[in-house]
Formats: structure tokens, sequence, C-alpha cells
């Protein structure tokens, strides 16, 4: 199974161009960021295939966004750019950051794809307003998604939209909880691939290979130390070669919160009669990335005790706090961030990405914070 999560990874256009040889009536609609609304694509049938960097050097993107700009968000335009999306129907996106929303907009002009579509999603989740909003907001989504497919939207369809997504999050939710163990089953770097698998390919089929899997791992016994239980927050991250670095070199990633892992998961639609307010709901509550955990006095930020409580359940020893070079939102969070984990005793390491990441140099650093980890804990 997890080798089946790596092919689809690795191999990421497969699934899709599969997928539409297979269903000539069916479209694929490519998305930038998590906050977009996966099931009212379901519910349409179409196809969401996250938009993912190919970690090469983006020099197509250069004429188009600074160079100076979140390095995730230009390798996906370049990506674009190089023709390697040239199935999707459709690419959409829900607000979330300006560097984002850049790649998105100079795609929508320079990469030909049929259909666009910029969605509003509010920043400002925490005001009483942002429910309503967004509902609103969605609704004017469903109704273009249904001019454009040529059929209404049911509320059967989603139905149907929202369960194969709630679907989905709680089995890969109970995977990260076999994470809890004194020796997980899974390492960090194969939980976080099947994450990616499964912003890649059509959840139906990746909800049955996780079926499989948690059969699986209860069985499952990994010939290796975990070494010291560590945690990864922050921006975008998809970096299989550092994951696995980390993981050779005695320490485990037990849990992480990335919009490439938990975070794109972790909450579930709670249904409700009026189907277009329950998704909005879940995508103004569910745990937020810097972007939108922010706001008044006295609304209460939900991100950092959201972390510290992942971090006890999870039984962390440290944390590795990464930063995609130049991303703004979590160059802004991860100093307060720090002092309110190290605060509450749990040591960090902040590292700043690039689209390729200098192993080597990355290996020493990251050596020498699970030393010292191992060895403040032997004098405790
Ligand atoms: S990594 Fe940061 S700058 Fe880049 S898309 Fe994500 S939040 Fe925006």
């Amino acid at each position: 199974m997890i080798e089946k999560f790596q092919e689809w990874y690795q191999n990421r256009h497969d699934f899709a161009r599969r997928w539409k040889e297979e269903n000539p009536d069916g479209k694929v609609v490519g998305y930038f960021c998590t906050y977009v609304p996966e099931e009212i694509l379901y519910a349409a049938n179409i196809l969401p295939v996250r938009i993912l960097g190919g970690h090469e050097p983006p020099a197509l993107a250069t004429p188009h966004v600074f160079d100076m700009w979140c390095p995730f968000c230009r390798d996906c335009l370049s990506q674009g750019l190089a023709g390697k999306y040239d199935y999707l129907d459709g690419v959409m996106i829900a607000q979330s950051c300006l560097h984002v929303r850049q790649a998105f907009g100079a795609w929508q002009v320079h990469v030909p794809t049929p259909w666009s579509y910029y969605l509003c999603m509010p920043n400002a989740v925490r005001s009483p307003r942002s429910r309503p909003f967004f509902a609103g907001e969605l609704a004017d989504f469903k109704k273009a998604v249904e001019d454009w497919a040529g059929k209404p939207i049911t509320d059967e369809d989603l139905d149907r939209g929202i369960d194969i997504l709630n679907t989905n999050r709680r089995l890969m939710k109970q995977v990260y909880e076999l994470r809890k163990e004194e020796n997980p089953p899974i390492t960090g770097t194969e939980a976080m691939t099947m994450v990616w698998a499964s912003q890649l390919v059509d959840k139906r089929e990746h909800s049955l290979l996780v079926e499989e899997l948690l059969r699986d791992l209860p069985n499952r016994k990994l010939d290796r130390d975990p070494g010291v239980r560590l945690m990864i927050v922050g921006s975008e991250n998809d970096d299989r070669p550092f994951m696995e670095m980390v993981e050779s070199i005695g320490g485990t990633f037990v849990i992480d919160d990335h919009c490439t892992g938990s975070r794109y998961f972790w909450d579930e639609v709670v249904p409700n009669e009026n189907r277009i307010q329950a998704i909005a709901d879940r995508y103004c509550d569910r745990v937020p990335c810097p972007t939108k955990d922010f706001g008044q006095e006295d609304w209460e930020r939900k991100r950092f005790p959201h972390i510290l409580n992942l971090a006890r359940d999870y039984r962390v020893q440290g944390a590795v706090l990464i930063q995609q070079k130049f991303c703004d939102p979590h160059e802004c969070d991860i100093p307060s961030l720090r002092r309110y984990l190290e605060g509450n005793g749990i040591p960090c390491y902040f590292l700043e990405f690039e689209v390729t990441v200098p192993v080597g140099q990355f290996r020493i650093r990251v050596e020498a914070f699970i030393e010292q980890i191992t060895a403040e804990e032997l004098f405790e």
C-alpha cells in the first residue's frame, strides 16, 4: 500500500490522465490551496487535483512572479508553464496568501486552461460574519460549476461529495492515531506520502487503499529505532528527501502541521440540512493556516493551542519549524510559535526551505538538534 501511495505521488499526473481516458465526459480541476471545497467538485463528478511543485528550479516562472516570492508558488507556476498540467479542464483557488494568488493570476493569463475560478475565502474566519459570507460565496461557486458542467448539483450529490471527503479524512486520521504508539508502525515520510497522494487521485480509490493499510498496520513492525519523537510544522511541505533524511539519523516525525499533512484533513464537515452552510462552516472552523488565524483581540487564536495539543498527544520531544523562503504568513507566525512551544517545554529548530533543500547541510543541523534533545533529557 505504501508503495502505491508513493507511486501516485511520484507519477502524479498519471492518475488524472488515466481517469480522463476512462471518464471521457469527466473534468479535472487543478486547485491551489487547501481551502478549495472539494466536496462541491466531487458532487459534480469533477476530479480535483492539487497543484504541487516539481522540486525543479522554477526558471519559467521568473518573468511572471518575482524571484523573491514563495518558491513553492513559483515552482507550481513553472510546472504549469512547462505544460505538466496540460490535462486540466479547469484551475481554481480559494483565497489564502498573496503569493499563491499571484501564481494563480499568472496561470490564468499564461497557462491555457479552459475554465478558471477565484473563490473568495475570508481570511478573518473568526469573525461571526465569515460563515454566512462564505456560504454565499459557495452558493455562487456551486452555480458556476453547474453552469460549466451543464447539470444541476442536487442535495444528494452534495451528500455524496461530503461523504467522499469525510470518509477519506476519517481514515487518514485513524492512520495518524497509530503514530502515537511507542514504536509507530508507519514513518512520518510514509504517512505524509499518503496525504500527498490523497490530494492527487480519486479519494474513493485512495480511501480503499487506506482501509487496507489500516488492516495491515497493527501487524507491521518497523525494523528501526524510532529515536527522538519529532513534530514538523510550517509552510507547504512535500519534501520527501528531507523527511527521509531526518528519519535516517535518529528521529521520527510522529505528527505534523502542514497544509500537505494534518491541516488538510483534520476536520470533517458536520452534517446539516443546509449542505452549503455545513461545508462553509467546515472551512471556517478547520485547523487554520497562519493566513486565517488572526483578528480582533477577543477572537481566540486556534492554531497555537492546536499545535501544542498535537505535540502533547503525540509525546513530541522536539519540533522542526520550516518555512518556505519568503513565505510571509509563516515567517510572521514562526517567532511567536517558537516562543509559545518553547515556553511549554517543546524545543524547536528552524529551517528555511527552497524548491530543493540542501540535504547535506540540513543533516548536520538536524543531527545537532537531535543530539541536543537527547543530551538535555539525559541530564534532566
Ligand atoms: S508556502 Fe507560504 S507563501 Fe507559499 S503558498 Fe503556502 S502560505 Fe503562501
